[in-house]
């Protein structure tokens, strides 16, 4: 057998509806070394036959015989080994890929069949040194002349060795000098190997070939050396080895590169798509910044907030589930429609019963009792850092301490409350500042408990003078971050004149009494510290009195809100030890501004006034409190008065007053902010509690203060644990039953709100991520039309890698890699410009907002280069499909 045969090998395309029959039956046989042209006029099927010689086109009938072996079962695979081993093609249009060096282009081939590298460049080397280009290896093709180009052309088929080299019309596009160096080369190439050549040329065809062959119409008209069965003996030593192992295998890695020069010479456009494509990346990642640094910066807020929102159990508490139901009932009470010749009636009668009872379902009633104070206080000490038992006490009616009229005055024992009540009748003397009065109110509690665990509050105080107070007879102030403290405080605790402190209403009303000289605006740590307070207990301060008029008796207190020194005893002096301020780090501490006192005292407090005659009354009478509302039991209203005598200023004459003692009501408080003048009746209204006066040992609020926000949990499935079916064992043996307990509500303010916030961030980042979102699918569409237009540009390529042996997959591969590559660069252009933006934000916001407000986390940004990867994949994947999918034929017949 020759080594090539062709057996009535038949080909048609099918053109619409007609079939072009372009070669006819040809039968031809080839011997191993011989320079064979193919003369005939155009259109005779000459590329056809060589093209399916070559194994690029297949034969619609007949048979081709490699070595003998019928190709009828070849697959796929096959024709890309034969290719790329026995065959090398040269084409009249070079066929060079452009963006691809001399070197590159003839290593392709070697590529293809996955030589390494340095074996590639030697062979490659050696072959361009073959056709004369020695110094030519990093031209590119466009800086060569076509007679150099076809050498190239030439070099690149013969680097793999082949047993047949093709060759349609090479000199077809060259002067007839060039043309002549050329078919030089080609015959001396022909000396080892066969060589088919088309021309239309005879001249050439008689001048360097040593067989010639023409076709006529599909069909073979004439040959000058056809294969005779003699050849046959001389050609059976020289077959090639079967055995050697073939390949042709593009490995990735080529892929990646093949595709990376290509980008490269196309740099422009590829940064222009890759910043088209990173503008979506951009979008999402920003909004995952935001989100995550908002989320960083709560949850770093977390501790800070939980030491000022302890979780609480009180007395009254508002369940925050109903709380959030009914504010969505937006209409309590139905609206009518406005119609024509009609003024609607809006009942405020209504709406206010209903809105009543809504806020009495909204309100929840703990009852707390000994029992849950010792499941409370049995909980692990592990968990929390501070647990406040506060008891509701109002110890300024005990509170006795210096107040002055004006500098001058020796001044007299107060009460803190009537000093309050004092500034009160002092600024309602006159018009213009009754108005004023009533705020007063609103900063009743001058004095609070602080928590009892003073390494707590170390942790979040500096201490700026003293000591923190731990005693019963001791008092500690905090000031806030700015180091102040407000005026209506220290004025209640006297330590502005009546004079000083009017000389504030004064300035602040640009009053033309007000006088700089009084204005005092700071105090040293000295004069805050040595003032003396003292507590005298309820029997000292309040006085039974009994009245009987005709046959009514009736009971009443009377209040000495100025410590007399005959009939005062049992004082108790309080002093204050101490100065705080807020550690810089702690945004909400454990303490606002302002005086506190301990929990011994509190402690003290009530011990004293359990057994005190006016707790005994109220409890005997089954009475709350004492009220200004007349009730059965008081029928003339609160008992507890006194008379209080004032000089609205330093020099004019001493004026007395009736006062009532207690807090001002909700009620009161209430219309006082709004300050109609029909509610001024309602302002006055105060109630004086046996919680007020410490006659319940029994805390009413109760504050734990994790030690963290990791603790959080594990004190409410502690709290929750009160609320469960089973009984609770205390660690003292004690067994609270199930039927004993009623479930008590408590309050997490933080938790609550951090929720809500986060939902909400959570909410907003989905909605701009689904935005944002479009503009990723919009680019994802861009990089999947911009590349099917690559692939239109490199139609040539295509074909040369076929022609080259390339399989589609090698194909298919080079595109994907290259949309890889694009997604890969806008990804990592996106998160580039994404870090870059964040950095600017920060650096330009975090003195406002006080943190950074952008920050993409490593994960996300690494996720997002993925999705961007992924997504120029999904867009290249069709693209890249229709490029292997391109007939080599047609792809090379393409101009
Ligand atoms: P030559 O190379 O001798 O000029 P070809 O082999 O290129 O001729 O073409 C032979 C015949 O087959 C011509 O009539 C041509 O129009 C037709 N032909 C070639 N390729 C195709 C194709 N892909 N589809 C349809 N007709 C084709
Ligand atoms: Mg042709």
């Amino acid at each position: 057998t020759s080594m090539l045969r062709l057996h009535d090998i038949k080909k048609d395309y099918i053109v619409a509806d007609s079939k072009v029959h372009a070669l006819k039956g040809v039968s031809l046989s080839f011997r191993k070394n011989e320079f064979v042209s193919i003369l005939g006029p155009s259109g005779c099927g000459k590329t056809t036959l060589l093209n399916i010689v070559g194994g690029l086109d297949k034969y619609t009938e007949g048979d081709l015989f490699i070595n003998g072996k019928s190709t009828k079962d070849f697959t796929d695979r096959d024709w890309d080994v034969y290719r790329n081993h026995r065959v090398g093609f040269i084409f009249q249009s070079y066929n060079l890929i452009p963006h691809q060096t001399v070197l590159g282009n003839v290593e392709l081939a070697l590529t293809i069949a996955g030589i390494s590298k340095k074996e590639r460049q030697e062979r490659a080397k050696r072959a361009l040194d073959r056709v004369g280009l020695d110094n030519q290896y990093y031209k590119m093709p466009n800086q060569l002349s076509g007679g150099q180009c076809q050498r190239v052309a030439i070099a690149r088929a013969l680097v793999n060795e082949p047993e047949i080299l093709l060759a349609d019309e090479p000199t077809g596009a060259l002067d007839t000098i060039t043309s002549v160096q050329i078919m030089d080369l080609i015959k001396e190439i022909a000396k080892e190997r066969l060589v088919i050549m088309v021309t239309h040329n005879p001249d050439l065809a008689e001048k360097y070939s040593t067989r010639i062959i023409k076709l006529l119409d599909g069909e073979v008209q004439e040959d000058s050396n056809p294969f005779k069965e003699k050849d046959e003996i001389k050609e059976v030593s020289v077959l090639k080895d079967e055995t050697k192992t073939e390949k042709a295998k593009m490995s990735l890695g080529t892929a990646i590169k093949l595709s990376f020069t290509n980008l490269y010479l196309k740099r422009k456009r590829t940064s222009m798509v890759s910043f088209a494509g990173s503008i979506g990346i951009v979008g999402v990642s920003l909004v995952l910044a935001f989100s995550a640094g908002i989320h960083n910066y709560i949850e770093s807020m977390q501790d800070d907030m939980l030491s000022g929102n302890p979780i609480t159990i009180a007395e009254e508490a508002y369940d925050a589930s109903l709380l959030l139901e009914s504010t969505s009932q937006q209409n309590i009470v139905q609206a009518i429609k406005p119609q024509n010749g009609y003024v609607n009636v809006n009942s405020v009668v209504d709406y206010l019963l209903k809105m009543n009872e809504q806020k009495s379902n909204i309100m929840v009633t703990n009852d707390i009792n000994q029992q849950y104070i010792d499941f409370i206080n049995d909980m692990p000490n592990e968990y929390y850092s501070d647990i406040s038992l506060r008891y509701g006490i109002d110890p300024t009616n005990n509170f006795y301490t210096n107040f002055k009229v004006n500098g001058e005055d020796e001044g007299e024992i107060r009460s803190l409350s009537s000093i309050v009540t004092n500034y009160k009748e002092v600024l309602g003397e006159t018009e213009e500042y009754s108005d004023l009065a009533p705020f007063i109110d609103l900063f009743y509690d001058s004095v609070s408990q602080a928590p009892g665990n003073e390494e707590y509050i170390r942790s979040q105080y500096d201490i700026l003078e003293g000591k923190v107070a731990q005693e019963a007879n001791e008092i500690m102030i905090v000031v806030s971050k700015n180091t102040d403290l407000t005026d209506i405080v220290l004025g209640e605790l006297g330590y502005y004149t009546q004079d000083e402190f009017l000389n504030i209403a004064y300035k602040a009303l640009e009053d033309e009494k007000y006088n700089p000289d009084t204005d005092k605006r700071q105090f040293t740590y000295e004069e805050l510290l040595g003032r003396k307070i003292t507590y005298y207990p309820n029997d000292t301060v309040y006085n039974k009195v009994v009245t009987t008029t005709g046959t009514t008796t009736r009971t009443s207190f009377t209040y000495n809100y100025l410590e007399d020194l005959e009939t005062f005893e049992n004082g108790f002096e309080l002093e204050i030890v101490g100065i705080l301020r807020a550690k810089d780090v702690i945004s909400y501490g454990c303490l606002e501004s302002g005086f506190y006192y301990t929990p011994a005292f509190t402690s003290k407090f009530i011990e004293d006034s359990m057994q005190s005659e006016i707790v005994t009354y109220l409890n005997e009478n089954d009475m709350d409190s004492f009220s200004t509302i007349p009730n059965d039991k008081n029928p003339l209203g609160n008992p507890v008065r006194y008379t209080l005598s004032y000089r609205p200023n330093s020099d004019g004459e001493v004026k007395t007053k009736s006062a009532t003692l207690g807090r001002p009501s909700s009620m009161g408080l209430l219309s006082s902010m709004v300050g109609s003048s029909t509610s001024s009746t309602l302002a006055g209204l105060k109630t004086l509690t046996l919680r007020d006066l410490g006659g319940c040992n029994i805390a009413s609020e109760i504050r734990v203060y994790p030690v963290n926000f990791e603790q959080k949990g594990t004190v409410i499935d502690y709290l929750e644990k009160w609320n469960s079916d089973s009984d609770i064992t205390l660690s003292n043996g004690t067994v609270i039953k199930v039927e004993d307990r009623t479930d008590i509500t408590y309050t997490d303010q933080v938790g609550l709100i951090i929720s809500m916030i986060n939902t909400m961030i959570d909410i907003i980042s989905y909605a701009l991520i689904a935005f944002t979102a479009l503009s990723l699918v919009v680019s994802t569409v861009m990089i999947g039309i911009i590349t099917y237009v690559s692939v239109v540009e490199r139609i040539k390529e295509i074909g040369v890698i076929r022609s080259l042996g390339g399989r589609k997959r090698d194909v298919s591969n080079l595109f994907i890699a290259e949309t890889v590559m694009i997604g890969l660069f806008s990804g990592v252009m996106g998160i580039g410009s994404t870090y870059l933006v964040s950095l600017i934000v920060n650096l330009c916001l975090k003195p406002l907002v006080g943190f950074n407000l952008a920050s993409l986390p490593i994960v996300q940004a690494v996720l997002m280069i993925c999705v961007s990867v992924v997504l120029t994949l999904i867009s290249g994947i069709i693209p890249a499909k229709s490029a292997a999918n391109k007939d080599p034929v047609i792809a090379l017949r393409t101009e």
